[in-house]
């Protein structure tokens, strides 16, 4: 099942590992492995789709709603108010990953970041702490 060379259907199949903090019939939310912020998590449907364009109206509802919630679990998580939820379609738009996918991370004051964008490294867990935040996340989810 899945395309075969994509990194993410990989994961829906759990042929990768992944932090996984949310899953349903249609999609499925993990950490992303290199957080703009901790408690970066992306949001996909488990069906692979390259771009917004490609997925069905009914998933995409799904899907939105579940990112929805997510989102409100990272903010409790992290203890943030404020997070962005970005997208980015084709490579041109800087979508690396083609397996549609929402970014969701929480933003702190001074965390230097420009509004949704990535200008500066990511950071970088340290040993446990991913599991620690996928912890919190499935927790806040009441998951
Ligand atoms: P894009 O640039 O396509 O919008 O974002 C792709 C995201 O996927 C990046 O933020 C990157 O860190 C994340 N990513 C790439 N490979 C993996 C992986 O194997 N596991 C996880 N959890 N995230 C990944
Ligand atoms: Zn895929």
């Amino acid at each position: 099942m899945g395309n075969q060379n994509c990194i993410f259907c990989k994961i829906v199949a759990k042929e990768l590992p992944a932090s996984v903090v949310y899953e349903d019939g249609k999609c499925l939310a993990f950490l992303d492995i290199s957080p703009a912020n901790k408690g970066h998590v992306l949001v996909i449907p488990k069906q692979h789709y390259a771009t917004l364009i490609e997925v069905p109206d009914s998933t995409l509802s799904e899907l939105v709603k579940a990112a929805k919630k997510v989102s409100s679990a990272v903010l409790k998580a992290t203890k943030a108010k404020d997070f962005n939820f970005v997208q980015s379609n084709g490579p041109v738009a800087g979508q690396v990953v083609m397996h549609v996918h929402f970014h969701i991370f929480p933003r702190f004051k001074g965390d230097g970041l420009l509004a949704g964008r990535l200008n500066r490294p990511a950071l970088v867990y340290e040993d446990g702490e991913a599991k620690e935040f996928m912890k919190r996340i499935r927790e806040a989810m009441k998951w």
